[in-house]
């Protein structure tokens, strides 16, 4: 990456599982360099196919702007006041309940696909959701590639939307994916021009729930992982590090941090 991109990007914009996290569990050296991203002068956003629950809790603790969940349909912003602790808020959906009537039906099929399919289960996140029903396919569970794409058939019939992670199969009637919630997002919450954001901000991921934002993006990366995913990837990241998640991540914060600093 040369200088002037560095230098150009208003914000980063992350994935959690296998990206920042490594099999799930946050490392020292993947948080840390949070901290010097944001001292570098870049909003923080995270972006994950994880529970709005989770995200809720996410925003108010860790060193993060915005955080979007269940890939592009839930976001939520935290709000600093002159006193007390950040407000977060919630940007969309603007009805809650309307999105949470509807997964009953989801529940329905999801529960129909683990009688069909048992290398899968209900994933165990699935009770902080808003919008989605999630199936375990990789997080303690190993689906193997043909029941995952058959499934995905199957919801299809039904007129349910589909997004798969390195984790988790995620049924949804919310047609959101990363690209169209974190534009959504940026401009909802920080006035960003949705044509400029896709060149301002940087996305980085690592499977096949990113590539609505590796295509959306200008400077995109991947962690190493990525590589495993990249035939079913439309549009490959344009850059992809050396190490793999949590130090993958790592690595991409310190060279953006080093390209950041003036020269001189
Ligand atoms: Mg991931």
């Amino acid at each position: 990456m040369r200088p002037e991109e560095a230098r150009g990007l208003s914000g980063l914009v992350f994935d959690l599982d296998d990206t920042l996290l490594e099999h799930g569990e946050l490392t020292e050296v993947a948080y840390t360099s949070l901290f010097r991203l944001r001292e570098a002068g870049l909003r923080l956003v995270a972006c994950t196919g994880r529970p709005a629950g989770w995200a809720e809790v996410l925003v108010r603790q860790w060193p993060l702007d915005a955080a979007i969940a269940e890939n592009g349909a839930v976001a939520f912003v935290k709000e600093r006041r002159p006193f007390g602790a950040p407000r977060l808020r919630l940007v969309f959906p603007a009805d809650l309940a309307a999105a949470g009537a509807r997964r009953a039906e989801l529940r329905a099929l999801a529960e129909e696909l683990v009688r069909r399919f048992p290398t899968v289960a209900l994933a165990d996140d699935n009770s902080a959701r808003f919008t989605d029903v999630t199936l375990d396919i990789g997080e303690h569970c190993r689906a193997p590639a043909e029941d995952v794409a058959a499934m995905r058939a199957e919801a299809s019939r039904r007129n349910v939307h589909t997004l798969a992670s390195s984790v988790h199969l995620h049924l949804s009637f919310d047609p959101a994916d990363k690209a169209t919630g974190t534009l959504r997002l940026l401009e909802a919450a920080f006035g960003e021009d949705p044509t400029r954001a896709r060149l301002t901000y940087a996305f980085v991921g690592d499977s096949g729930n990113d590539a609505a934002a590796f295509a959306a993006f200008t400077t995109t990366i991947g962690v190493a992982n990525v590589r495993a995913y990249l035939p079913m990837l439309p549009v490959p990241p344009k850059y992809v590090t050396q190490a793999a998640m949590g130090r993958g991540f790592a690595e991409l914060a310190t060279t953006l941090v080093d390209l950041r600093v003036p020269p001189g």
